[in-house]
């Protein structure tokens, strides 16, 4: 059996996610801590300068990747592609007509690079609290085919039914370099004791490894990462599904979808 087939028999009880923020050349070593530890990450990039160094905020400037990059990062098992707007807009904040433009320009774009399908979404600046605002953009996503789209709202770890409730508007259980590692072990086996399965999903953005403000030092992601693979409680990696956004919202779409 696949590790996707034992988490939908209920036998993987929680499915564990990372995903990574805006796309820059620093998702490469987060590539190489993922695959030695056996996590799976979604990477969500945006499509206006690839190759280029992000211009947001020039004193921290970070060499965003490149579309051979790209592909080379999105055929590495454990690895997902995901959305995050052509360039780093806030959805919520503009009309629909150019919401769905630019998502679908992004897609397009990335779905040309790697060669596959695109369903991953996350909100750039982590979406607003404007809640009919983000169910506009859940429309929209779905329109577009996506299947998904990732908030950085951190609550407690849900319950798969509650989570495909909310996959368009999915909140995460915390952001990696932020949580420290007692609180990350606290959180597992939270999520572990429930009866039901559960789901945890910390976001990060691997650029913090590089950056002046918010910096976070290498060792301290791997730390955080490592984390999730030990055992705390009840949890240990045996029950736990590491999968992609992708995976799992396939794997609740067969669970809760129509059929
Ligand atoms: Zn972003």
């Amino acid at each position: 059996m696949t590790t996707y087939q034992r988490f939908l028999a209920g036998e993987l009880r929680v499915a564990v996610l990372t995903s990574w923020d805006d796309g820059h050349a620093t998702d490469f070593p987060v590539q190489g801590w993922l695959h030695e530890l056996g996590l799976s990450g979604t990477l969500f990039a945006t499509t206006h300068a690839l190759g280029a160094v992000d211009g947001e905020c020039r004193q921290d400037a970070v060499p965003v990747v490149s579309e051979a990059q790209l592909l080379w990062l999105g055929q590495q098992p454990g690895i997902e592609i995901g959305a995050h707007t052509h360039g780093h807009i806030c959805i919520e904040r503009i009309e629909s007509a150019e919401r769905v433009d630019n998502l679908r320009l992004c897609k397009r774009k990335l779905e040309s690079i790697v060669g596959k399908p695109v369903v991953s979404f996350a909100y750039p600046e982590g979406g607003g609290m404007d809640e009919q605002k983000l169910s506009e953009c859940a429309r929209d996503l779905a329109c577009l085919g996506f299947k998904s789209g990732r908030l950085m709202r951190h609550v407690a770890p849900l319950a798969i039914g509650e989570l495909w409730e909310r996959r368009f508007t999915m909140p995460t259980t915390g952001e990696l370099g932020d949580m420290p590692v007692p609180q990350i072990r606290a959180v597992l086996q939270d999520a572990a004791a429930r009866d039901e399965q559960t789901v945890v999903h910390f976001c990060a953005h691997s650029s913090r490894i590089l950056k002046k403000r918010d910096h976070v030092p290498p060792g301290a992601m791997e730390a955080a990462l490592r984390a999730l693979t030990e055992n705390a409680g009840d949890y240990s990696r045996d029950i736990a599904w590491f999968c992609t956004q992708g995976e799992l919202t396939a794997a609740l779409e067969e669970r809760f979808g129509p059929r």
